[in-house]
């Protein structure tokens, strides 16, 4: 275990490698085991694989150290949507982005449709319109930047004025991580992320996860985690602590690539508009050919595979407006490009080469 008192000064880098270890000692190994069991022995603090398990525990250590809070791993991210819009009693009002990742939108949708909540979805650059929408709200959802839009919300002053209007602010920092953005020092109750996407960032697991500083928020959803039953697999939990070790890595060869590539889409004739925030690895194009020219370029290329999901170590791209549920806002030839960390000059290349086709 690092000298406590040292690890607070700790630069993320190092937090990402050293957090959620066991302590240093002869013969412990250098990295949490992947614990199996459904059951412990009886009368300690765990009892039963549903409230607990130490790989869990190690993941959530690591996280919880990186966002500055107390963490819970969930099944996935929409999992963790779940439990948090749970927080909210019945017929309470939920504000959240109408660009929100399109999972997000759908909960909130299927719960107003039922009847168990109102939803106020607001454009999230507009922060007096998301103020006036706070009003008498329970719960503000943000997202920041917007999945696949690619909006920022100003989540200092939207904090303060949800909190006026005595509010939850929760922020789903899936896009940002840790390491660009920390919520809870910007005001917000609850992060909450896809663990799935850069934090385990290899594309084969599904966690999701939250983040709280507050206590009694903390025990109120560990108390719907015990009892709805969306827990991480063990497995899932151990790869996505693995991926986690290289966040910062990943993250800044992503983004210098991103940044890299967003450039010289942005002097390409078959591109109408860029999207790019300024940091991360996550850049959305619009095709000046349409959506048949956007169809055509996620079949063109070689290195970039056709895929949704984003946030892996290997560059992915898609036309949002593929999937049925993504809205008409969206613009219908819009592809999101998930960068990698592969070298820039080889994804440039390829990207080159199948914007080619679809200009001629
Ligand atoms: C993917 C994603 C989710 C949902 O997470 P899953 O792990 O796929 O359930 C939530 N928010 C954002 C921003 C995402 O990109």
């Amino acid at each position: 275990m690092p000298d406590p008192s040292a690890a607070e000064t700790w630069s993320p880098a190092t937090t990402a490698v050293t957090a959620g270890r066991p302590p240093h000692e002869p013969d412990r190994p250098l990295n949490h085991p992947i614990t199996m069991a459904s059951t412990y022995g009886a009368t300690g603090d765990l009892e039963y694989g549903r409230y607990g398990n130490p790989t869990w525990s190690a993941f959530e250590e690591a996280l919880g150290a990186l966002e500055g809070g107390r963490c819970l791993a969930f099944s996935s991210g929409l999992a963790t949507v779940a439990t948090v819009l749970d927080l909210v009693g019945q017929g309470a009002t939920v504000v959240a982005p109408r660009h929100a990742y399109n999972g997000t939108v759908m909960q909130v949708a299927d719960l107003e449709a039922r009847g168990r909540l109102t939803a106020r979805l607001v454009d999230v650059t507009d922060t007096e319109a998301v103020a006036k929408a706070c009003d008498d709200a329970a719960l503000v959802w943000l997202e920041s930047p917007t999945n696949p839009a690619l909006e920022l919300a100003d989540i200092q002053t939207i904090a303060r004025v949800a909190h006026d209007a005595g509010a939850y602010v929760v922020v789903d920092n899936t896009f940002a991580t840790p390491l660009r953005q920390r919520p809870l020092t910007m005001g917000a109750d609850v992060v909450v992320h896809s663990a799935t996407k850069y934090l385990a960032g290899h594309g084969d697991a599904m966690l999701g996860a939250l983040v709280t500083a507050d206590d009694q928020l903390y025990d109120v959803l560990k108390g719907r985690r015990d009892l709805v039953g969306a827990i991480p697999g063990t497995l899932e939990a151990w790869l996505a602590l693995r991926g986690l070790r290289t966040l910062h890595l990943r993250v800044e060869r992503a983004e210098s690539n991103a940044r890299d590539l967003a450039e010289r889409l942005r002097a390409h004739r078959a591109v109408s508009e860029v999207r790019y925030p300024g940091f991360g690895g996550i850049v959305s194009i619009v095709l000046d050919g349409g959506p048949d020219a956007a169809d055509r370029l996620v079949r063109s290329t070689s290195l970039w595979v056709h895929a949704t999901s984003l946030g892996g170590v290997e560059s992915t791209l898609e036309r949002r407006r593929r999937w049925k549920s993504e809205p008409a806002t969206i613009p219908d030839a819009l592809v999101r490009l998930s960068v990698g960390v592969e070298d820039v000059e080889d994804l440039w290349a390829d990207l080159e080469r199948a914007l080619e086709v679809v200009d001629t």
